[in-house]
């Protein structure tokens, strides 16, 4: 990094901040920015450690990812879960061995390979996580927020009852097509974020168009990290996830909704008023800019869909230029 290129640091989850990513990357020295990265998500299935928003960053910056998807790898083949289905019917009750509902890639399968093995070996999910990265050839740093252990739980209503899976149980398995009562990021609070020294440091910060509820939230809940965002409030710029009321994908609106939220700019600006002090809206969001502002924050309209590598670029710089 040259002297005096800013520090850049960007909070994310999947797809939304990958997304974010590549435009910025485009505008600035890769080597300059730092992601920090929700790990609430991750989840141990067939005994491997997966880490789904730390990959989706990786491959879309290795520009790997699957587009259509928007999660795995292009070109995948699917044998080992083919081959998997011989023994489900098999297992006996209570058993979750051989469970299917999560698609893994046979390729995608070495980076949860080399993860758990690395992890088995006692490293840090940190130093494994630039291991991956750098083989990958992503020059950016891609830090996970802890290396300590957060599940983000879902409490769901079943049938009238209160019921608490874990997030890809929710996301995955039940498509995310139940209600929401809560959610609860366990561990969070004995973490040691591994993030504080970055949000300290950075010029720009910025809150990438992720779920604020189950991929900015987990990163909050973290020990300190509200604190210093709110110490750095001016430097501090959030992307609106919420475009015209709805997500661009995923179920951020509804989970919003469902737990008392407005589903909609406003809606965010109210969670991030504390510790961000501008938020950028989408064009299509544009009659909502005095709603934002008496939340508290400074509002810019621009074009936020980021379908184009273009747009996120331009978006990238709309944001650093917001906070310097
Ligand atoms: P995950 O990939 O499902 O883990 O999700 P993320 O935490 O990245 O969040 C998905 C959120 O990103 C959704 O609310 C989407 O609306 C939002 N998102 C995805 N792509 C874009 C985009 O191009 N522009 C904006 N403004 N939001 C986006």
């Amino acid at each position: 990094v040259e002297k005096n290129e800013p520090m850049i640091c960007v909070l994310a989850g999947g797809v939304g901040a990958a997304r974010f990513l590549r435009g910025l990357v485009r505008e600035v020295d890769p080597a300059s920015v730092t992601a920090v990265v929700n790990t609430g998500d991750d989840t141990i299935l067939h005994g491997l450690r997966i880490s789904p928003d730390l990959d989706t960053v990786t491959y879309t910056l290795a520009d790997a990812i699957d587009p259509v998807r928007q999660w795995g790898l292009r070109d995948e083949s699917w044998n080992m879960l083919e081959a998997l289905r011989r023994y489900e019917g098999r297992r006996p009750q209570g058993s979750s061995a051989a469970s299917t509902w999560f698609g893994l890639g046979d390729r995608d399968l070495a980076t949860h390979l080399y993860r758990t093995a690395r992890l088995a070996e006692g490293a840090l999910l940190s130093d494994i996580t630039t291991e991956i990265a750098q083989a990958w050839g992503v020059g950016i740093s891609i830090v996970p927020m802890t290396n300590d252990r957060v599940e983000t739980m879902v409490d769901v209503l079943d049938d009238g009852d209160v019921r608490r899976i874990t997030f890809q149980e929710y996301f995955v398995r039940h498509r995310h097509a139940v209600p929401i009562r809560g959610v609860d990021f366990v561990g969070a609070t004995e973490a040691v974020p591994a993030c504080l020294e970055v949000l300290a440091s950075a010029e720009t910060i910025v809150i990438a168009p992720s779920n604020p509820i189950v991929s900015i939230g987990p990163i909050r809940a973290l020990d300190g990290v509200d604190r210093v965002l709110r110490d750095r409030r001016d430097h501090v710029v959030a992307v609106s996830p919420i475009i015209a009321g709805g997500t661009v994908k995923g179920p951020a609106d509804r989970m919003m909704a469902e737990l008392g939220l407005e589903a909609s700019v406003t809606g965010v600006a109210r969670l991030y008023a504390e510790i961000c002090g501008t938020l950028i809206i989408d064009e299509r969001d544009a009659h909502l800019r005095d709603d934002v502002e008496r939340a508290g924050l400074r509002c810019i309209v621009t074009d936020t869909m980021m379908d184009d590598v273009g747009v996120a670029a331009r978006l990238a710089r709309t944001a650093i230029d917001a906070t310097s």
